[in-house]
């Protein structure tokens, strides 16, 4: 038995996902007859009160189309400096978009009415770069999956909003934040004008993301995602696996968030780790004492069969999932507290 912490991307579809799939009705999406790709689509933005959706390939590809369509070259962004739009999607932002970054702290990576009013360059003044978006994540990643309370959002859009600026939600962890809020997912129609959702990571799909958005970004949104290559053919093998993950994996994130809990509480309780950041959702992140290498932890987790990711010079991240159930959470819990170092 293999236990993979890595990531929430490493699940396989489920018995009653890889039937959706093999039996799912297909056509040529780039042709626009893919009745599955399309049902998916709607489905995603009648979910978050919004018109459209496009199913990409990626929460890369999704976050970037959005982006894209919201900005002008020598635009900025406004986002947390660890953002995954920022820091994990190679530079996208300048090389497909042409714009600059302004990079918040945030509280935990969320923003707020401050930071934004802050950090909105003078459009009058030619030597600044133009404030043009509002990028939020939920949950946010870097910060071991810490989310926003509606109301916070709800702020933050009707504040920037009155500034001029659009507001882009890389929600690649959205139903994470959700099933702890309990909040309504149309309501975050209203408050923004692109959302990026991932389907291949909680939701357990193999592949796949859909950028949700308004009626009039929607052919341009289509438009730059044939640029980017993400035109794909009969795809709804994948789209069929996205709709069975809302209708089946939406609720029982919460037991993800239960596991890594627990597991958050097991790990502070070890003599050799200094800190586990708050466990909010489905991800864990601490870090070592000074004396101990996380390589050191990683290769006696791995000659465990315990895989998990280095997160910083220090720090060690795990992420529960679909394939991560409770007879793998008590062997792990076994494993870290046989640990010595
Ligand atoms: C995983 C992730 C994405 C998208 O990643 P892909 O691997 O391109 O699908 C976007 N934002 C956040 C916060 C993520 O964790």
């Amino acid at each position: 038995m293999t236990i993979d912490l890595r990531s929430d991307t490493v699940t396989k579809p489920t018995p009653g996902m890889h039937d959706a799939m093999m039996t799912a009705e297909v056509g040529d999406d780039v042709f626009g007859e893919d009745p599955s790709v399309k049902k998916l689509e709607q489905k995603c933005a009648d979910l978050l009160g919004m018109d459209a959706g496009i199913f990409c390939p990626s929460g890369t590809m999704t976050n970037q189309i959005g982006i894209k369509v919201l900005t002008q070259p020598y635009d900025e962004v406004i986002c947390y400096k660890g953002a995954h739009i920022y820091k994990y999607e190679g530079g996208g932002l300048a090389g497909n978009s042409l714009i600059s970054s302004r990079l918040i702290d945030g509280d935990r990576g969320r923003l707020s009415v401050k930071d934004v009013e802050e950090n909105i360059n003078n459009y009058n003044d030619p030597h600044q770069a133009k404030s043009s978006t509002v990028a939020l994540e939920n949950t946010v990643v870097r910060e071991a999956g810490s989310f926003y309370k509606l109301d916070q959002i709800k702020e933050v859009s009707e504040f920037s909003r009155s500034k001029g600026l659009t507001m882009h939600l890389d929600g690649a962890r959205f139903f994470n934040a959700i099933v702890e809020t309990g909040d309504d997912p149309k309501e975050y129609g209203k408050l923004f004008d692109t959302i990026s959702i991932c389907l291949s990571k909680g939701l357990g799909t193999p592949v796949g993301s859909v950028l949700v958005c308004k009626k009039e970004n929607e052919l341009k949104a289509r438009r730059i995602r044939k640029v980017f290559g993400g035109g794909m053919r009969q795809a709804g093998y994948l789209a069929a696996a996205g709709i069975y993950a809302l209708d089946n994996h939406v609720s029982r994130l919460k037991e993800d968030h239960a596991r890594a809990r627990e597991l958050g509480k097991m790990i502070s309780s070890l003599s050799w780790v200094e800190s586990v950041m708050p466990v909010d959702t489905n991800i864990v992140i601490f870090s070592m004492k000074a004396s101990v290498a996380p390589e050191n932890v990683l290769q006696k987790l791995s000659a465990e069969n315990i895989k998990a990711l280095k997160f910083g010079p220090q720090e060690i991240r795990m992420v529960t999932h679909l394939d991560f159930d409770d007879t793998m959470l008590e062997k792990a819990v076994d494993v870290f507290k046989k640990l010595s170092f």
